[in-house]
Formats: C-alpha cells, sequence, structure tokens
C-alpha cells in the first residue's frame, strides 16, 4: 500500500510517500515570506501552497523511486489549520484523486503528529509506543494530553484553555525580540542561562487542562516593568530570561503529564508537535522517565514539526480500516481529534 500525503495547514507546503508503513520521501518546503512580519500572514500562506504545492509532491514523487501510478490513496490534511492553506491541499488532493483515480482520505492534523511515531524507515531501528500510551503534543496551535488506545482511537483528556505552549515561546521571543518562530531561538539562549534567575507565574487550573496566557502576560509585564528602570535589560539578560521562561513551560507541561501519568495508570509516555524538539524538555522528561519509571518515547526530530510524512502514516491507517471520503470533503480550521 503505497501512499501520498499532502500537508498544507499552516505555512509548510510539504508531500510524502510512504509504502506499507515505510517512508520513502518526504519533502517539506518552508515558507519564508512570514519573517518579515514576525508571524505567519494567512493571505500570504495560501499563496505560497498555491506556488509550491505542485514542485514538492513532483519531488516528493521523484525521491520516493515510486512512479505516480502506483499510488494507492492521497491522504490531506483537512484540519485543524488556516482555511486558505488547507483549502490547497484539499483541492490538490481532489484532483489528484480525481485524475488518478483513487481513493481520498482525510487526515486531522493532530492526529498525525501522534501517529508520527509509527513511521518506520528503512534501515533504522524501529521503536513505536505500546497502547495504551499517553501522548504529550506541544505544537504551534495545541497544548494537549492525548490518551491513546490504538492508532485511530485518541481521547483529549487535557489541554490549554488559552494560548499553547509553542505560542507562548513565540510570544515571548517576539518582545524580546528574537526571530520568528521564536521557540528554537530561546531553546538555544537558554543553555547559557540560569533557569531559576527569574520567576514567572504558574496556572493554576483545576484538572489536566493548561494554560498559558497567563505566563505571557506576566512576562510581557515583567519586561516592561524592568526596560522603564534600564533600557538594556533584555540584552544584558537574554540568557537568563530565556532559561527561566522555558524551565515556566517545562515545569507546567510536566505537571500535567505526571498528573495524567498517575491517574490513568499509564506509564508509556511519548511527546509530540514542534515543542517536543525543544532540548529542556527532552531532558525534562527523559529525568521523569527515570524517577517515574516511564517508557519513554520521543520521536525524530524531522517528524516532530510539520511533515507530509505524519500525514500519509495516518493515511495508511485509514487506508486499512478503507475509511475513505468524497470530492465534497471540505477543510475545517478547527477540528477536535
Ligand atoms: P499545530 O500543529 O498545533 O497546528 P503548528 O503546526 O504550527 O501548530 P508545529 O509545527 O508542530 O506547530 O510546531 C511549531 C512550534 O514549535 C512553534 O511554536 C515553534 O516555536 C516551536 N518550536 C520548534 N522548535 C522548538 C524548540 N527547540 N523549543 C521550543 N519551541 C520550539
Ligand atoms: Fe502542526
Amino acid at each position: 500500500i503505497t501512499i501520498l500525503g499532502i500537508e498544507s495547514s499552516c505555512d509548510d507546503t510539504s508531500a510524502a510517500v510512504i509504502r506499507d508503513g515505510v517512508i520513502l520521501s518526504n519533502v517539506v518546503a518552508s515558507q519564508k515570506v512570514h519573517e518579515e512580519y514576525g508571524g505567519v500572514v494567512p493571505e500570504l500562506a495560501s499563496r505560497a501552497h498555491q506556488q509550491n504545492i505542485i514542485p514538492v509532491v513532483e519531488l516528493a514523487i521523484k525521491r520516493s523511486g515510486i512512479d505516480r501510478s502506483e499510488v494507492s490513496a492521497v491522504a490531506f490534511t483537512r484540519g485543524p489549520g488556516l482555511l486558505g492553506s488547507l483549502l490547497v491541499g484539499t483541492s490538490f488532493a481532489k484532483g489528484f484523486s480525481l485524475a488518478m483515480n483513487v481513493p481520498l482520505i482525510e487526515v486531522n492534523h493532530l492526529q498525525g503528529h501522534v501517529l508520527a511515531l509509527f513511521i518506520k524507515e528503512n534501515g533504522m531501528e524501529f521503536n513505536p509506543p505500546k497502547f495504551p500510551f499517553l501522548c504529550l503534543l506541544v505544537s504551534g496551535g495545541n497544548s494537549q494530553i492525548i490518551l491513546v488506545r490504538d492508532y485511530l482511537d485518541m481521547e483529549v483528556i487535557g489541554q490549554t484553555i488559552d494560548d499553547a505552549a509553542g505560542e507562548a515561546f513565540d510570544k515571548c521571543a517576539k518582545v524580546m525580540g528574537l526571530p520568528y518562530p521564536g521557540g528554537p531561538h530561546v531553546d538555544k539562549l537558554a543553555k547559557e542561562g540560569n533557569p531559576l534567575r527569574f520567576e514567572f507565574s504558574r496556572p493554576r487550573i483545576p484538572g489536566l487542562d493548561y494554560s498559558f496566557s497567563g505566563l505571557k502576560t506576566n512576562f510581557l509585564y515583567f519586561l516592561r516593568d524592568e526596560l522603564k528602570k534600564n533600557e538594556h535589560f533584555v540584552e544584558e539578560n537574554k540568557a537568563d530570561l530565556c532559561a527561566s521562561l522555558q524551565y515556566t513551560i517545562i515545569e507546567i507541561l510536566l505537571g500535567k503529564l505526571k498528573k495524567a501519568a498517575k491517574e490513568t495508570g499509564v506509564r508509556e509516555i511519548t511527546v509530540a508537535g514542534g515543542v517536543s524538539a525543544n532540548s529542556g524538555l527532552r531532558s525534562a522528561l527523559v529525568e521523569n522517565a527515570k524517577k517515574h519509571r516511564w517508557n519513554l518515547i520521543i520521536p525524530k526530530f524531522e517528524y516532530t514539526m510539520d511533515n507530509a510524512a505524519m500525514i500519509a502514516i495516518t493515511g495508511y491507517y485509514k487506508f486499512l480500516k478503507q475509511e475513505f471520503v468524497g470530492q465534497n470533503t471540505v477543510p475545517f480550521a478547527r477540528t477536535q481529534l
């Protein structure tokens, strides 16, 4: 079974080919146009997708070494994401499905982030989590704890009531004058800084839900007040600010994850989404895994950020269940798992 996956939910145009769960190619074209605006501009994103989609798919097929006639089905991201961006991938997938006479499979982007853990690579060790497992999904738009019972059976047991963890990284980075997206820059600078130098507010939210908007506001006001006293405050303290911010975000994330593991009795723990690339989060997870005897599985960097391989692998599992959709399918900006 050969699946062509298409991802266009935000600012990356991506196409991938997966055969029987094994990755053959994964092409990601990141859009540079947004950098100067300090965030993704939806109108520019859909335009860039429109320009990129054909060459990206052609390249993915070429690199996979297959002929397009060998594709069994085309899987695309239906949502969540930016509507104009999603429309490009959806329309392309529909066209491909019609032209090649193959079934169409819709994929939830978040489910894709989770199932990225099941991408096999030729000649590489394959170490997927065992069901049931908990997945801490931390990305630019989401922060969730998901109880995964099977490939296509997932339940969100905790999620952010406002901002996502990635948003907290990016927005705080922006006020420090770091380039967009700020998460990786904070990560890098944090390595040189003291995580205990500054203390920022932590939410008191019941249950397994998250909140990051209070921390963001607290960070913003703190900088504003300090800058009044010393206009070089940010430059002089950048590493410590980044380290302390990152430390707080990780403490918040781990707090609820530990609670979820305890409440569900599940010790198989995984992480997904762009923020899982964060080195501080990775070491905190490793530390906690030792302490609480978790079996921790951390995905490879290249499949944590948005990519079509995760869409193709989800498409593969949906293909096995013959979960196809018709040409009347439409994308959704907001969708639950
Ligand atoms: P969603 O999947 O929720 O729709 P998204 O697809 O935009 O959102 P991803 O591509 O999964 O999100 O992740 C992007 C986010 O990951 C950005 O907020 C970015 O700053 C963050 N990020 C990437 N690398 C790191 C890092 N090393 N440390 C912290 N954050 C990081
Ligand atoms: Fe994503």
